[in-house]
């Protein structure tokens, strides 16, 4: 099973839902949705306590938890490209691979567009459907890479 239908499938399971929207990108992901939800069976007893499991060990990661929808970075005044930071980020703060991390952020934050231009306007931070401190973040990229 996908990951996305893990996700569909959770929401879909709650008392009181009559709908899940899913932000599909293709055909292929538009498939997977229709084979789980054309017959839909909300999670069972063992499937529940997988995701709670999930639930753990994500919640013990120091992973930035940015799902690169890229809401944020549309009305950023520096053009800053929060996600690709965030991704190089987690590279070194899960990974410990700081050379690939270091490389990814200099590709992801060119001259102008580094974490440390950000001014601090609250814009990005607004836009964010999972409320992550993206400033406080971009200045411990900041820190890590420059
Ligand atoms: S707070 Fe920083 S990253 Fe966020 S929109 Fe403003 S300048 Fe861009
Ligand atoms: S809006 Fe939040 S979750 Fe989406 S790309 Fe930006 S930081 Fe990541």
């Amino acid at each position: 099973m996908s990951c996305a239908s893990w996700a569909i499938r959770f929401a879909a399971s709650l008392d009181g839902i009559i709908t899940v929207l899913s932000g599909m990108s293709n055909i292929e992901q538009m498939r997977d949705n229709i084979s789980y939800m054309k017959d839909f069976r909300p999670l069972d007893d063992k499937e529940r306590e997988i995701i709670r499991k999930a639930q753990e060990i994500l919640h013990s990661s120091a992973a930035i938890p940015c799902t690169a929808c890229h809401y944020c970075t549309e009305g950023c005044p520096q053009k800053i490209s929060i996600p690709d930071i965030f991704s190089a980020m987690n590279r070194q703060l899960v990974g410990g691979q700081l050379d690939q991390a270091k490389k990814a952020y200099l590709e992801a934050a060119p001259e102008g567009r580094r974490a440390s231009d950000c001014i601090g306007c609250g814009q990005c931070e607004r836009a964010c459907p999972q409320h992550i401190k993206i400033i406080e973040n971009l200045r411990l990229g900041a820190r890590m890479f420059e």
